[in-house]
């Protein structure tokens, strides 16, 4: 989500040359000092993702790409700019996956969106729904809820949809739209709650699990108004809405805490980023990813009987609500998926 006062906010009308030719600066990079033009700012979102993907995955000659696009700014300029990059590369296939969690009202106008992106560019677009993977939807289950946040096991479900749909349609790699502010803020929060173990599966994932379909994260280097402007400026169609049941007051409050932080200091969301690559090696000794095996209902990855997934279905077809924990109370050992 965008935030207004982002201390990196690019201005459509900043006055300034740019940095690299004569043309009128349409940003001020504030972290490098940079006025960029229209032109050389596409460039310069394209060169970071460019490096980035190369730095994430090395694919094989003939590869397919997954791509979760839900239709926002992010997912969009993620799909639009791995097409640039692997259009013209034969034998590399991109398809786009989106989930419908059948939120009335929020999801099916970002499903358009993301089909006309799709449609522009000649990607196919796969949907998959909540309502045939688990036999119910977001809006459905509402009332039994209970204390959980909705993304507690909507972020579960989503995860293990578009992993099963990745896999079904032979996907080397699935991309997500995570960009720079999401990692920076899902870092700090995880240190600051003592998730350690958390903290090693954040990806891009370079060791691959049986079953797991490695993610990438191409927007790594990207941040949030930089995807934002850049989406803009290629005039690609992107929906703007946020989702009913988005809370996330932990998350909200971590936004403002690195944004605050870069205010006083340009360039924190990059420290926080190369602190934690960093330490990652270390971290994933410390907690290897867990052994996994066929859930016992759908056969998707889970360390062990029920995949999280199964066990948060059955909780809330029970009435149970969701808890971050198993029936039992016991935690979970974590996987670093679905
Ligand atoms: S914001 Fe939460 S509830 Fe809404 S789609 Fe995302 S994960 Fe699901
Ligand atoms: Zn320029
Ligand atoms: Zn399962």
């Amino acid at each position: 989500m965008v935030h207004p006062d982002d201390p990196a906010v690019p201005s459509t009308k900043h006055p300034a040359p740019c940095s690299l030719c004569a043309r009128p600066a349409v940003t001020f990079i504030r972290y490098s000092g940079a006025h960029l033009c229209r032109q050389h700012f596409i460039e310069f979102v394209k060169r970071k993702v460019t490096r980035e993907v190369r730095r994430q995955v090395r694919l094989p000659e003939t590869a397919v790409i997954a791509v979760a696009v839900s239709g926002g700014k992010d997912s969009v300029a993620a799909l639009r700019i791995l097409h640039d990059i692997f259009g013209p590369r034969r034998g590399t296939r991109l398809v786009a996956i989106t989930v419908d969690e059948g939120i009335r009202g929020y999801r099916p106008p970002s499903l358009r969106i993301v089909a006309q992106n799709c449609r522009q560019i000649g990607v196919e677009h796969h949907v998959v729904s909540f309502k045939d993977h688990f036999g119910m939807t977001m809006d459905s289950t509402k009332a039994r809820w209970g204390q959980s946040t909705p993304c507690t096991y909507c972020g579960v479900l989503r995860r293990h949809s578009m992993n099963r749909k990745a896999r079904e349609l032979g996907a080397d790699v699935l991309a997500t739209g995570l960009n720079l502010d999401d990692t920076a803020q899902s870092v700090l929060m995880n240190i600051c709650r003592g998730d350690v173990e958390r903290l090693a599966r954040l990806g891009p994932h370079e060791k691959v699990q049986q079953g797991l379909i490695p993610r990438i994260q191409p927007l790594r280097q990207v941040t949030d108004k930089e995807a934002f402007l850049y989406a803009t400026l290629m005039g690609y169609p992107v929906h703007h809405s946020v989702c009913p049941y988005a809370g996330g007051a932990m998350r909200n409050r971590f936004r403002d805490i690195v944004l605050e932080l870069e205010r006083a200091s340009p360039g924190t969301r990059y420290c926080i980023l190369n602190s934690y690559d960093a330490m990652r090696e270390a971290i994933e000794e410390k907690y290897p990813p867990a052994k996994l095996a066929g859930c016992t209902s759908c056969g998707e990855p889970s360390v062990d009987g029920l995949c999280e997934a199964c066990r948060l279905v059955q909780a809330l077809k029970k009435g149970q609500g969701a808890r971050g924990e198993g029936n039992d109370g016991r935690r979970r050992p974590l996987t670093r998926a679905p």
